[in-house]
């Protein structure tokens, strides 16, 4: 082996920097201020509008010149870190936020050191790293050890693939080569409940069954779906000559945490010759608490299953997956392999797997590095005990909210979401949708605490979704005195007596 000779009269140029102690002044004054920043985040509101000055910057046109970086990390400093999501902050509990960890900013340079491909052809470490996280997820979520997966951006990606693999091993003919519109062929037939993800839809669409083609069935009072409408529904489409195909089931919905019984949908699945797709979007990981894993019973039996690890997993953005049972249906949906990417017996062309045969990325981040340092780190037991823990404080936000006169539960807590709303006598149901409405937004503007909102049987919540290792009991107080603080303020003043 030699390396190459170095050349000190080239006069090519690079976008390495001139100065490399600069960048590495740079590189160490970032890192500090970005594990101060953590460090100090529950000093700060839980949100804070961002001011006319940082828009004006991001209204400014194409930089043509170059600037020295010091000063453009100066503004990345003053315009955008002090207005995050703020998903990392311990009041945070917006649609389904994960609040990632510190130890993982040290993965994060490496993989951008690095910079690596991530196409599992490579015969290089992050190829293994991601096969071997693919392996523990597995195991963490009891899904067969030959079961195909792959790294995705989230859970819409994870249920584009999953319901994409249904639809090849589904349809009686050779859908890749005929597309749906293959003639005298029946009509593929998908179902989830109307709390099922606005993803589902859309995947639903994009693989050009058309909107028609999923049945959103009605749920119980619980928010888990109506059996007997589902049966009736396979039913009424079998004896109108299409055919089922696919069974959408929800672990954890969005708007409530509700949880599809997951054993009598396979049971379902399995009499009817269905495909069995879980959205385990955050819910699976309840899987990892032994006190609440019997929740997600029956979550293994899935055909695919579609998970964040960016949200229950507490891993940073973006990290999605996607498990396939057996590897054969997967690969038979997206292998397209030209010969710029064959693999070769030696050599950097001659890795483990073809991620790009499973999905429909080629290059992707190596991502998997983030959330396999923060396994190794803090150990799969620890992440059962974060995950009991937000369903604990769950439970404890609901029983205050029961206990006080002013406040009511407006859907039942399942998992890890509270839905509630404030509520004052002789206010009728739209004045009381406009009152909370306007708790929220002042909740918010306040920087009191960050929930979210959504509508239940026609009427206005306040949502708090938890998958946040930073929050505490006093957060979820805090969150109960001001939301209780501004209602009393606003049903004092005419507008909403
Ligand atoms: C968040 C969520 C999704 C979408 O996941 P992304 O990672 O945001 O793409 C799908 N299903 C459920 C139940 C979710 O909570």
């Amino acid at each position: 082996m030699s390396s190459s000779p170095i050349d000190p009269h080239h006069t090519e140029r690079s976008l390495d920097p001139e100065n490399w102690d600069e960048l590495r002044a740079l590189g160490h004054r970032t890192l500090d201020d970005m594990i101060g920043y953590l460090q100090t985040v529950r000093e700060r509101p839980a949100w804070q509008p961002l001011p006319e000055t940082s828009k004006d910057l991001f209204a400014e046109s194409m930089p043509k010149e170059a600037s020295p970086a010091e000063q453009v990390y100066e503004q990345i400093r003053e315009h955008i870190l002090p207005y995050p999501t703020n998903n990392i902050h311990p009041r945070f509990w917006s649609w389904v936020g994960g609040t990632g960890t510190p130890t993982q900013l040290i993965a994060d340079m490496v993989i951008s050191a690095m910079n690596s491909a991530a196409l599992g052809m490579d015969e290089v470490a992050s190829s293994y790293v991601e096969l071997q996280l693919l392996d523990w997820l597995k195991e963490m979520l009891e899904f067969p050890r030959d079961a195909s997966g792959l790294l995705v951006s989230g859970g819409s990606m994870a249920n584009l693939v999953g319901l994409a693999v249904a639809r090849t091993h589904m349809a009686p003919y050779d859908v890749r080569a005929e597309g749906i519109d293959a003639i005298g062929q029946p009509r593929l037939m998908y179902y989830a409940s109307t709390e099922g993800h606005s993803s589902i839809k859309k995947a639903v669409e994009l693989l050009g069954l058309g909107a028609k083609s999923l049945r959103m069935i009605p749920v119980s009072d619980d928010f888990t779906i109506d059996l007997a409408a589902l049966q009736e529904a396979i039913a009424s489409d079998r004896d109108a000559g299409r055919l089922p195909a696919c069974l959408i089931a929800t672990a954890g919905t969005v708007n409530t945490g509700a949880t599809d019984p997951l054993n009598r949908l396979a049971d379902i699945a399995e009499a009817e010759n269905m495909w069995l797709h879980v959205d385990g979007a955050f819910g699976a990981f309840a899987k990892l608490s032994p006190q609440s894993r019997s929740i997600v019973d029956g979550l293994a039996r899935a055909d695919s299953l579609a998970f964040d690890l960016h949200k229950w997993l507490y891993m940073q953005y973006d990290c999605g997956c996607v498990l396939i049972r057996g590897d054969r249906p997967h690969k038979e949906t997206f292998s397209v392999v030209p010969s710029y990417l064959r693999s070769l017996d030696r050599g950097l062309a001659s890795g483990p797997f073809n991620f790009s045969e499973y999905g429909i990325q080629l290059s992707r981040s190596f991502k998997a590095l983030r959330a396999w340092m923060a396994l190794k780190t803090e150990g799969v037991d620890r992440y059962g005990e974060q995950i009991e823990q937000n369903i604990q404080q769950a439970r404890y936000l609901s029983e205050r909210i029961e206990a006080h006169p002013q406040l009511e539960l407006l859907a039942p807590t399942a998992m890890n979401i509270v839905n509630f709303r404030y509520t004052a006598p002789e206010r009728s149901a739209n004045k009381l949708d406009e009152l909370n409405l306007e708790i929220l937004m002042q909740v918010q503007e306040r920087g009191i605490a960050a929930p979210s909102s959504t509508t239940l049987n026609g009427l206005f919540s306040i949502r708090v979704a938890i998958c946040n290792h930073r929050s505490r009991r006093s957060d979820f107080d805090a969150l109960i005195a001001g939301v209780v603080e501004i209602g009393d303020e606003l049903i004092a003043s005419p507008d909403y007596s």
